[in-house]
């Protein structure tokens, strides 16, 4: 066999499945037989809909898929550490190495030409195999799943790193506005990081369901006009000490500023829009620190997988759909619907 199946995406809610040769690694690169390659909400909001951005979101027609986690099968000249068997998570972009940003394991800040994201300016996850360099994999522990690794190589990371950048402990209540994968997911680590109680909101009653059930959060609050004195009357009209918003959406950007709590710490995870409110009222007299936190670094990404065995948690477990690589166009429906939790194509259908 010396092709395999990929899947790219044309722009206008369309998957297309293309062949292509199986690639060789080269110096420094490893090939991996791919094992779990999930959908993320950038995936949805900036290729498959329509080729949206420009620079470290400009989609270049390569194999979809920047969430990818798989075993190495062969190993290119001047690897130092992986070896054909290993079960690696892949951090998804592939920096210039040498820089301030990359030095510091946040390849995602890059902005080398020589940076190239998976699934966006490299091939990603959604194909039989996948190239990836050496130095961005990273052990995946054997307790943890493919699925569990997959997850962890954007969205649990994003999650992960948003709520270290608070300082999350067990001194902090927490409130998650938008609870998608990030939102779940920055739950169930804010719970293990010590927060609670936890506040979870979001505009869909089926989202809202997931995380109380499967307990992510103590209180499922709706997002409509009423939400912010729900929030207040569960923290005795103080608001939490810690806030994350991973939405996107202005409304629950505002609402989780405005229900931190007085020197309480915010974070802004959630990609894309714009938001307007009053600075000194919000802001600046209640003594908010407000952080913008984009992906997760290297160190942060293999320290989240050691600390998920510590915790015996599983990412997986908000993984709603599993499908097939021939199913994808039917998993990128499902993704955008925006009523799911995760989405994930895997490999192994057994
Ligand atoms: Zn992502
Ligand atoms: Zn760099």
């Amino acid at each position: 066999m010396t092709t395999m199946s990929g899947v790219v995406l044309p722009g206008d809610s369309t998957v297309e499945h293309i062949q292509k040769d199986i690639p060789q690694p080269g110096h420094g690169q490893v090939l991996l037989k791919m094992k779990a390659s999930s959908i993320c909400g950038s995936d949805i909001r900036a290729i498959y809909r329509e080729h949206l951005g420009a620079g470290p979101e400009a989609y270049q027609g390569v194999i979809a898929g920047h969430e990818p986690c798989g075993q190495v099968v062969q190993v290119g000249p001047g690897c130092r550490r992986l070896r054909e068997g290993d079960r690696v998570v892949v951090y998804h972009i592939a920096g210039c190495g040498v820089c301030d940003e990359c030095r510091h394991g946040y390849m995602i800040g890059c902005t080398s030409p020589f940076r190239a994201a998976h699934g966006w300016q490299r091939d990603g996850g959604h194909a039989d195999y996948m190239l990836a360099e050496e130095a961005t994999c990273i052990d995946l522990p054997d307790e943890l799943t493919y699925v569990d690794g997959a997850l962890v190589s954007c969205g649990f990371g994003t999650a992960y790193e948003g709520l270290l950048r608070l300082g999350v402990s067990g001194r902090d209540r927490l409130l998650v506005t938008g609870l998608g994968p990030v939102g779940l997911a920055a739950a169930m680590l804010g719970r293990a990081m010590g927060a609670g109680p936890i506040i979870g909101v979001d505009i869909a009653a089926e989202r809202l369901r997931m995380a109380r059930d499967l307990g992510l959060v103590d209180h499922a609050v709706v997002s409509d006009a009423s939400a912010g004195d729900t929030i207040q009357e569960l923290t005795g009209g103080r608001g939490c000490e810690t806030s994350i918003d991973c939405s996107g959406s202005a409304a629950a950007r505002l609402l989780a500023l405005e229900n931190t709590r007085a020197w309480g710490r915010c974070a802004f995870a959630g990609e894309g829009g714009e938001i307007t409110f009053a600075v000194s009222e919000l802001l600046i007299h209640r003594q908010i620190s407000l952080h913008g936190s984009w992906v997760t670094s290297l160190r942060h990404m293999a320290e989240l997988l050691e600390r998920l065995v510590r915790w015996h948690l599983h990412p997986e477990a908000i993984v709603t759909d599993r499908l097939s690589l021939d199913q994808a166009a039917r998993a990128y429906r499902l993704a955008d619907a925006g009523a799911s939790g995760k989405v994930c194509i895997v490999f192994d259908m057994s």
